[in-house]
């Protein structure tokens, strides 16, 4: 399976702001947003007036960054929105919000999406009872994630179980004893706390 294998903090200064990419690193000072305000690369500190094509096309790489995904994949999310009842844009970070990594990073049980796609991947998850090892598994109001059994024990995991649930969107459960969230509901758009104009992103695909 395709993903990014650049350097992270490389992304969020191309996007001018903190993408959440590394875990506890990006609350700390030593996060290079903080440090270095341009974009990278050596033509990075020019300031450059944006075209209206422009803005959208940052803001969907934005969103495709913030969540980790590549741009077929994207197109597809995006593809899958439109088809939907509604308003498109609102239906992407639905969909966005609700596949398998993006539910264990808000759950608490990861400290970064990366770190959640990567711990989907080796297989610590169950989605109502089976293992599912595919980040991009999309979940449905109701379904339920548990730690696997065989991963409980393993020092890491339970370093995370031990802080999840903590800070999780209201539209989640977490139960601590257990090692099991619940998505009770997709969320609504406000409740999906990002940074995302997704207007921009529909105007851009609408071309
Ligand atoms: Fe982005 Fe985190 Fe790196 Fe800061 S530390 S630039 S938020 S990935």
């Amino acid at each position: 399976m395709a993903r990014y294998t650049g350097a992270s903090c490389r992304l969020c200064r191309r996007e001018g702001e903190k993408l959440y990419l590394k875990g506890e690193r990006c609350y700390t000072d030593k996060c290079s947003v903080a440090k270095r305000v341009y974009a990278p690369g050596q033509h990075g500190q020019q300031k450059k007036k944006l075209s209206e094509y422009g803005i959208q096309l940052r803001e969907k790489q934005k969103a495709r960054r913030f969540y980790g995904i590549l741009e077929s994949q994207f197109r597809k999310y995006f593809d899958m929105a439109a088809k939907k009842k509604g308003i498109t844009g609102e239906n992407l970070l639905k969909i966005l919000e609700s596949r398998l990594d993006n539910i264990v990073f808000r759950l608490g049980l990861a400290t970064s999406r990366p770190e959640a796609r990567q711990l989907v991947r080796h297989g610590h998850f169950t989605v109502n009872g089976n293992k599912v090892n595919i980040p991009s598994y999309l979940l449905k109001a109701g379904d339920v994630i548990s730690v696997r059994e065989k991963s409980r024990t393993s020092p890491k995991i339970k370093a995370l179980a031990d802080n999840a649930g903590t800070k999780k969107p209201a539209w989640l459960e977490y139960n601590a004893d257990n090692m099991t969230g619940k998505l009770v509901s997709l969320p609504a758009r406000e409740d999906i706390d990002v940074n995302i104009k997704e207007h921009l992103i529909v105007e851009l695909y609408s071309k």
